[in-house]
C-alpha cells in the first residue's frame, strides 16, 4: 500500500486533525477497463481525525473517468467528483494502528460513476439517428462540464 493512504493513528489524538491532500495518478485505482478507466491525477482533500473510539476521514475526491458516449460510443472524458464522502472506522478495527484509505477512495469514485453518458455535452450527434428508433430519449442524461472536451 501507498504511503499516502495511511493514517497512523498513534499520530492523531482527540484534539488533533491530520489534513489530507494528495494529488496522485489514477493508475492506483486500477481500473483499466475498455468501457470504463481513469486518466490523469485524482485528487483528494480533506482530513482524519479521531472522536471516541473512531476514525472519520471527511474527504473530497476529484477524478477523470474515460468512458464511451452511451450513444455513439466515441470514448469521453467524464469529470467525477465526491463532494462529501464521510468514513467512519472503529479503531479495534485498526489493530496495526495504520489505516489504509485507498479501497475507500476507489469505492466512493466507482459509486459515482454514471450508468448513462453522452458526448457534446448532452448533444451527441448520433442522437438524432438513436431517435429514430427509440420513443423516448433518456431523461436522466448526464452532462459532463462543457470545458472538457471529448477524447478521440
Ligand atoms: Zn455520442
Amino acid at each position: 500500500m501507498k504511503d499516502q493512504f495511511k493514517i497512523y493513528i498513534d499520530r492523531l489524538n482527540e484534539t488533533d486533525t491530520e489534513k489530507i491532500f494528495e494529488v496522485l495518478d489514477a493508475t492506483f485505482l486500477d481500473v483499466q477497463e475498455s468501457e470504463l478507466s481513469f486518466e490523469g491525477n485524482v485528487t483528494i482533500s480533506g482530513q482524519a481525525y479521531l472522536a471516541k473510539n473512531h476514525l472519520i476521514l471527511d474527504l473530497k475526491i476529484k477524478a477523470s473517468a474515460k468512458m464511451p458516449c452511451s450513444i455513439c460510443n466515441e470514448t469521453m472524458l467524464v469529470p467525477i467528483e465526491v463532494a462529501d464522502f464521510t468514513h467512519t472506522v472503529e479503531l479495534c478495527e485498526i489493530p496495526s494502528a495504520i489505516y489504509d484509505f485507498s479501497d475507500e477512495v476507489r469505492s466512493a469514485l466507482l459509486i459515482k460513476i454514471p450508468q448513462f453518458i453522452e458526448c457534446h455535452q448532452g448533444k451527441c450527434p448520433k442522437r438524432n439517428e438513436l431517435n429514430k428508433f427509440l420513443m423516448d430519449s433518456p431523461e436522466d442524461t448526464y452532462t459532463p462540464f462543457s470545458e472538457l472536451p471529448s477524447v478521440k
